[in-house]
């Protein structure tokens, strides 16, 4: 079978008619510990995986963009630069990449038309970030077809700008930053007041397991909202800028002032950038029975604090902590309500997790997982078809 790679060019050769100049890779990601803390101004432990968005392109003279998805055949959309108008809600996936240029475009750059097609294996909307592996394929492309020499934290903003502002989604920035930054076998801590970011190196002993829980996400969006309102409302009673500036001393002497919720969802995100920082220093030691205890304890506080899991997740992550005790961690991860569940693992334990969800899981709630064996990838570049 044809890589991604060599189908993004026969996508490209099918719908334009002519062959394209390059080829641009972004990877989706998992995060490995730090949950809503990015809009708290906190910490947060990324990884790009080595599932990725593949985009060839050919320059064009003018500034038009014409874009083709092999996730929706048969589509070739159409935009000027500059000229992105309105977010058209029906037209879901290439709001992603107007918002791109529409954020380019509003901050004063310049760019140059492209025709484009775009294959990939990340899976859509499984929570492994496929919507930041396209806007940063793209943003790539864009960065170094119009030659603009955009650092790739700057198109990560820039990602981020078009997604906040034109698809009207109030993301965060790691998503965009690890597509754009990650290395192999590490992770990257990332300290999301300041930006600042440093590779941690993923012990080789390790696997990386993603399970999907495949619960159907209801709510997801309405109380990713409340609990972004409860953080901000106990950084008001701080009078701070967010929860980042508060710690744990001034949390338990405000305790009787602030309602139980409020107090338990704060003391989550406190705790967790705790938990983040160590953690990475854990990995950076092969301290694996240290990672193991942080990675239950962050999963724990976003049951019991945070109240973002559902019974499967949970389910999820003790059948899997049975199998692998102290010699991997294993946690819920992205925005909670369903998604996935992260494990990082002993190579040698690989097949019992693997066997653990597929003779338990189902039976316990009725539902099939899907299983992803992964590991530590780069982050977006540009690339050959024999290299890919
Ligand atoms: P996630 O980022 O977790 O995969 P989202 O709902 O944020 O889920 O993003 C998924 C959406 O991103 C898809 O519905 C589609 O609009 C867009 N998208 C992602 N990858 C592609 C792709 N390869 N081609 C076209 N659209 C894509
Ligand atoms: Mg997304």
């Amino acid at each position: 079978m044809s890589n991604p790679a060599q189908r993004a060019n026969k996508l490209f050769v099918q719908t334009f008619g002519t062959t394209a100049d390059d080829l641009y890779l972004a990877p989706g990601r998992v995060n490995l510990i730090g949950e809503h803390t990015d809009y708290n101004d906190g910490f947060v432990l990324p990884a790009a995986i080595n599932f990725h968005t593949i985009i060839a392109v050919k320059r064009r003279d003018d500034d038009t963009f014409r874009a083709v998805s092999d996730a929706f055949p048969g589509e070739i959309k159409e935009w000027r630069f500059g000229l992105e108008g309105k977010m058209n809600p029906s037209d879901s996936w290439i709001n992603y990449l107007k918002g791109f240029t529409a954020a380019m475009s509003a901050a004063g750059l310049p760019a140059k038309g492209l025709d484009l097609s775009i294959v990939g294996n990340v899976p859509l909307g499984a929570g492994l970030s496929s919507s930041a592996a396209l806007e940063i394929a793209f943003g790539t492309a864009v960065n170094d077809c119009s030659q603009l020499r955009l650092s790739p934290l700057a198109v990560a903003q820039m990602a981020q700008r078009g997604e906040n502002q034109y698809v009207g989604c109030a993301c965060g920035i790691m998503d965009q930053m690890i597509s754009a930054l990650g290395e192999q076998d590490h992770a990257l801590l990332i300290d999301c007041e300041d930006l600042d970011s440093q590779p941690v190196h993923i012990p080789d002993s390790l696997s990386l397991i993603i399970v999907n829980s495949n619960v159907q996400r209801g709510l997801v969006d309405s109380e990713y909202n409340l609990r972004r309102e409860q953080c901000e409302s106990v950084a008001d009673h701080f009078g701070v800028e967010s929860l980042r500036h508060v710690d744990l001393a001034q949390l338990e002497s405000a305790k009787l002032a602030l309602s139980d919720v409020s107090y338990r969802r704060a003391r989550h995100v406190l705790t967790e950038n705790r938990r983040t920082q160590n953690a990475s220093h854990a990995l950076e030691a092969g301290n694996i029975a240290k990672l193991s205890k942080l990675m239950a304890q962050s999963h724990a506080s976003m049951r019991d604090d945070f109240e973002i899991t559902v019974p499967e997740i949970d389910t999820l992550v003790e059948l899997i902590s049975e199998v692998i005790g102290d010699r991997g961690g294993v946690r819920m991860t992205g925005g909670g309500f369903g998604g996935c569940v992260v494990a990082l693992v002993d190579h040698e334990l690989t097949d019992a997790v693997v066997e653990a969800i597929e003779s338990q899981y189902s039976e316990k709630t009725g539902i099939e997982a899907t299983v992803y064996l992964c590991s530590a990838s780069a982050g977006a570049a540009r690339v050959d078809e024999e290299v890919y």
